[in-house]
């Protein structure tokens, strides 16, 4: 089953659920622009896609992937993610994002460089500020930013930095987009933790995290520092078991070293599949998709699944996850505190004002938990008669059907 087939199967869920039309919710079975190119480096040929899902709410948003399993159906499947999660959020975006096939890992500076200006060469004409801003994602980062934007602007002839969020502070940026989607993630899991958790102390909530990049790092640190114990970590190369916890500032210096996770001595080395099975109370998602399917499902014995990478549990799995009453927050609610950031940032830009940074943060914070607020209460509304997710879910297709049906 693809991804996209997935996300169908979701949305069909919730036409039942709240009795919306196939007729009207239509407008969400696919995509409103793709854009497909082979970007030729040094002879060498890459696929590459630049998708908007939705442009009801304001121009196209999401990041940009390098990785070697980016097909169409991923790209569309987080268009999609990104279009449900600019509405939820309440920022005035539509969804979008792109994406090149290849392992960013097995290229230099100048090649990285080479693929990011092709990028913008071939999808130039459909990006803009007020067309469709990319960001960063799995494997990208502000210099690959920073390096679109240049492109971007000599093609054009002048300065657009609002075409692109993410970018270094000096051509930009915000300091505070650098952890934002784990900042938002944290806070999401405080209030989750108050609902849910109510009267554990910190250093009793047991959490492994999967992933180790921008979104998990910050995620475990700022889990560490607020005195939880973190018993897991993994990255791509392997992952490390401490059941008294582990220490968190030895696991992040050694990998901003250069090494993986796994070789840290100071706990048991164990499998990613195994991590992702550990008696814990919370698991933390923050590598890719699809990690939690049909097969392993049955097996998390974690009570509360929190999803900051998007869409790392299947359809089929969410539905084992549901009958043993294990409670997910969905990736749309968990991970939008970047793209919150990203927006922060482009209004920046396009107006020309300076924010305060103390300011912006606080207004993340409550963004945060004003969304997680009405997702809760429409969760409690039924009774728990649906997920969390759907609760999100709803939230998030009623504006944009609505924003439609106002476009006429
Ligand atoms: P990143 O490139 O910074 O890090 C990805 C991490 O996942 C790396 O540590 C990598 O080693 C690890 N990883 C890859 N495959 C793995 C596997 N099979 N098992 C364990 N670890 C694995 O990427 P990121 O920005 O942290 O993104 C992670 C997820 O968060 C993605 O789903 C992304 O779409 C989502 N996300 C990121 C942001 C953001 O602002 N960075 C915002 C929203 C959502």
């Amino acid at each position: 089953m693809s991804i996209f087939e997935d996300n169908n199967r979701r949305l069909a869920d919730i036409r039942e659920l709240e009795g919306i039309s196939e007729a009207e919710m239509s407008v969400l079975d696919n995509p409103v622009q793709t854009k497909y190119a082979e970007l030729e480096v040094n002879g060498r040929k890459y696929p590459a896609w630049r998708i908007v899902y939705n442009r009801a709410l304001g121009p196209g948003k999401g990041g940009i992937r390098f990785h070697p399993d980016v097909s169409e159906d991923e790209v569309k499947s987080l268009s999609f993610w990104m279009a449900l999660k600019n509405s939820l959020a309440d920022i005035p975006y539509g969804g979008a994002k792109g994406g090149v096939k290849f392992n960013p890992k097995d290229s230099n500076q100048e090649e990285l460089e080479a693929i990011s200006r092709a990028y913008i060469r071939a999808f130039h004409e459909y990006l803009g500020e007020n067309k469709d801003v990319p960001a960063p994602d799995v494997y990208t980062n502000a210099q690959i930013m920073a390096w679109m934007l240049d492109e971007f602007e000599k093609i054009n002839g002048r300065h657009e930095p609002g075409m692109i969020t993410g970018k270094p502070l000096e051509i930009g940026g915000l300091a505070l987009r650098g952890d934002a989607t784990a900042r938002g993630g944290y806070l999401i899991i405080k209030e989750m933790a108050a609902e849910f958790l109510r009267g554990r102390r910190n250093k009793k909530i047991k959490i492994a995290i999967q992933g180790f990049g921008n979104a998990g790092l910050f995620m475990t640190e700022k889990l560490f520092n607020d005195g939880y114990k973190i018993i897991a970590v993994s990255d791509s190369q392997g992952a490390v078991y401490n059941e008294d916890g582990l220490n968190i500032p030895e696991i992040i210096k050694l990998k901003n070293s250069g090494q993986s996770v796994g070789v840290y001595s100071g706990g048991r080395k164990i499998s990613n599949a195994e991590l992702l099975e550990l008696p814990v109370d919370i698991l933390v998602l923050a590598a890719l998709e699809n990690q939690i399917i049909k097969e392993n499902a049955p097996r998390v014995r974690a009570d509360y699944l929190v999803e900051l990478a998007n869409g790392p549990i299947s359809y089929e799995a969410d539905l084992i996850l549901e009958k043993n009453k294990k409670i997910i927050v969905p990736d749309i609610l968990a991970n939008s505190g970047g793209v919150i950031v990203s927006y922060f940032e482009w209004a920046q830009n396009k107006t020309g004002q300076i924010l305060d940074e103390e300011y912006l943060r606080g207004l993340l914070g409550k963004k945060m938990k004003l969304n997680w607020r009405r997702v809760y209460e429409k969760y409690s509304e039924k009774n728990g008669a649906i997920t969390l997710r759907q609760a999100a879910y709803i939230l998030a297709i009623r504006k944009i059907l609505t924003a439609e049906k106002w476009r006429g």
